[in-house]
């Protein structure tokens, strides 16, 4: 077996996302349902509004090396693209306050 990090594409329900996202900063994150901030990288639960974290999305432009060792850090998430996150999710609002 050869292992490597390939990025994929999956339809999801932006919400649910939003709902369980660890919204991970360069030292610290923020829970995308309450928005708590200063989380540290190891948090499988939000201390303040109690979802549990499924998806991980990076906010800052990174190196695929700084990439790969968030993922290392915390298998059990699926890194999630910010920018095709925050660009679907601001779609569907507009979208919702639009019908
Ligand atoms: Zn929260």
């Amino acid at each position: 077996m050869i292992m490597s990090y390939i990025r994929i594409w999956k339809d999801l329900d932006v919400q649910e996302v939003k709902k369980h996202l660890l919204v991970w900063g360069m030292l610290n994150g923020d829970c995308g349902n309450c928005k708590y901030v200063g989380l540290p990288l190891e948090v499988k639960i939000c201390p303040s509004c109690k979802t549990e974290f499924k998806y991980l999305a990076l906010r800052n432009k990174s190196t695929p090396s700084y990439v790969e060792k968030i993922i290392k850090k915390r298998p059990d998430l699926l890194v999630i693209d910010w920018q095709d996150f925050s660009f679907q999710y601001s779609r569907k609002e507009a979208k919702k306050f639009l019908e």
